[in-house]
């Protein structure tokens, strides 16, 4: 199919049937899922590669992952992406050993919680507190219809040790949020609607493995547009942790080379407006990312899926509907530096085999916010003879960190491991990887905030707000939002704001 969009002029003009901006995961998962439905899709993305925050690097024998380490294979609209991937691309796993230890830090000491047994059997809370947290797990009162925090409802079932040692260092490490005030609801909504229903998890927990998964709508709608491969060892892959022999981002670039149209790298979505009942999408193109002259252009749709961080979408809407900026903007989002450590073996004389540690809100380590042994995960991150850490800094929404030089980051992650993990002399690889209000976070009010936003701009028809502000961080999930907005853009979807509810 020829390129309809490629702007060869100062100003050039292109319809087609859909635009997508933003090539991250969401976008490119909805821009696949698009060209089975409709003819002509036109993805924008600003910078000059797929993947959006997916991106991997090699240097010197160290694969080093710059956004996702890891991904959990949960929602079945990513596993059917895996059973077409798979076809081209080597699936890697998490070494088992390394996937079921993992540390928390107390009193500046790791003490495990491992395997799914973990939080019975750790050191980290006496028999007082394991005795609460089986007593929960038997029978425990349910919570409020409305919106809990985590932290509030965790205790509330099992008590306040498991909610401090366990869960809080949990929820740091997957979005550097404070559970105290993370909505259970927004964030985890099957564990909300459980939690203001159910009387005992653990019976709760053993009929939902009895009953067979419901076949329910979404795989009927993938099966129809992404007929299943049937591919067997796939099947086992869902509780793994998942990557690639190249690196997470190998996904996001076989993705792209799926499209029917290649993606519009280097370019930049300006503004959107409304004519007639299509949707103008301006933007701006480099045709190299060092080079000063910009092309402008348009390209004109019925449909459209935005994908980008809440902040650049209230922006984008600005002209469109203004009153949307009001619950985008109002979302918190959490800034991290994440800094990349590579170490001869002998160096590190108290590396434990596991994936990591965690470190809790009460624990005084700030900025600290835990350290993934990468290489004891994915022995490939390293070459022989070498380990790979990533070691977490941030202080939530505190941007002030991001402001210090790559060499003081280096050094206060090198000062923040050395004593926990036995670090001898300086390390033999290093990178620094910002997070500048990149992480959103599912503050109390979320789910009153994106329901405000979807009556915001419900009577803009064909119009489809799908960043990560919504439906869920991780990978899998935006691969599942990605298909869904696909779905509402095309007219065969629910609308966004019932898929919330
Ligand atoms: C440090 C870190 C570690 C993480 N670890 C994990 C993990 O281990 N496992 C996991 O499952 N998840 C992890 N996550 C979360 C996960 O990576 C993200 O939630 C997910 O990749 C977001 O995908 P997305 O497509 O929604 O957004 P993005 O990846 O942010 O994509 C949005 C795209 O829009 C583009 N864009 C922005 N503005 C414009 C514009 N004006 N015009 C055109 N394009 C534009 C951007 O360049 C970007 O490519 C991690 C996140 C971070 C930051």
């Amino acid at each position: 199919m020829p390129d309809t969009t490629a702007p060869t002029t100062e100003s050039s003009e292109a319809n087609v049937d859909a635009v997508v901006i933003g090539a991250g995961m969401t976008g490119l998962m909805a821009a696949w899922t698009l060209t089975r439905l409709v003819k002509r899709v036109c993805v924008l993305e600003s910078k000059s590669r797929p993947g959006g925050l997916v991106a991997t690097t090699h240097y010197d024998g160290f694969l080093l992952e710059h956004g996702p380490f890891t991904i959990l294979a949960k929602s079945p609209a990513f596993r059917r992406l895996l059973e077409y991937a798979s076809q081209d691309l080597e699936i890697v796993t998490a070494d088992p050993r390394a996937k079921a230890r993992r540390f928390v830090l107390q009193h500046g000491k790791l003490v495990g919680i491992h395997g799914r047994a973990g939080p019975l059997t750790t050191r980290l809370y006496g028999l007082g507190a394991k005795a609460r947290l089986l007593r929960g797990l038997l029978w425990s009162r349910p919570g409020p219809a409305e919106e809990t925090n985590i932290f509030e409802a965790v205790s509330r079932r099992f008590g306040t040790a498991f909610a401090t040692w366990a869960v809080d260092p949990l929820i740091r490490g997957i979005v550097t949020g404070d559970c105290r005030k993370l909505s259970l609801q927004a964030f985890f909504p099957a564990a909300g609607r459980h939690d203001a229903q159910v009387r005992s998890p653990f019976l709760a927990i053993v009929a939902a493995r009895r009953r067979a998964a419901p076949a329910g709508k979404t795989l009927e709608q993938l099966d129809a547009i992404f007929p299943p491969r049937h591919c067997e060892r796939l099947a086992k892959l869902r509780r793994e942790l998942i990557s690639f022999r190249d690196g997470l981002a190998a996904l996001p670039t076989w993705l792209a080379s799926q499209l029917d149209t290649p993606v519009r790298y280097a370019t930049h979505a300006t503004s959107i407006t409304r004519s007639a009942s299509e949707y103008v999408v301006t933007y701006t193109c480099r045709s190299s990312s060092d080079s000063a002259e910009a092309a402008t252009g348009t390209v004109r749709a019925p449909a459209l899926i935005i994908t980008t961080p809440a902040s650049v979408t209230a922006r984008l809407l600005q002209p469109l509907c203004p009153d949307a900026a009001s619950p985008l903007v109002s979302i918190s989002h959490a800034s991290l530096v994440v800094v990349h450590l590579g170490f001869e073996s002998g160096q590190l004389t108290r590396l434990p085999h596991g994936f990591g540690f965690l470190v809790p809100t009460v624990e005084p380590a700030e900025p600290l916010l835990g350290t993934l042994f990468a290489s004891r995960t994915f022995s490939h991150h390293a070459p022989q003879g070498h380990e790979l850490l990533r070691v977490f800094l941030g202080q939530g929404t505190d941007r002030r960190l991001l402001e210090e030089t790559d060499d003081q980051l280096v050094a206060r992650a090198h000062d923040a491991i050395a004593e926990i993990l036995g670090v001898t002399g300086p390390p033999v690889v290093t990178h620094v990887d910002r997070f500048s209000e990149t992480i959103p976070l599912y503050e109390l009010g979320h789910l009153e905030r994106i329901a405000e936003l979807s009556e915001k701009v419900a009577p803009l028809k064909g119009l489809v707000l799908a960043g990560s502000y919504r439906d869920g961080v991780s990978v899998s999930d935006r691969v599942a939002a990605g298909f869904a907005a696909a779905l509402e853009c095309a007219g065969i979807g629910e609308p966004s704001q019932s898929r919330n509810s």
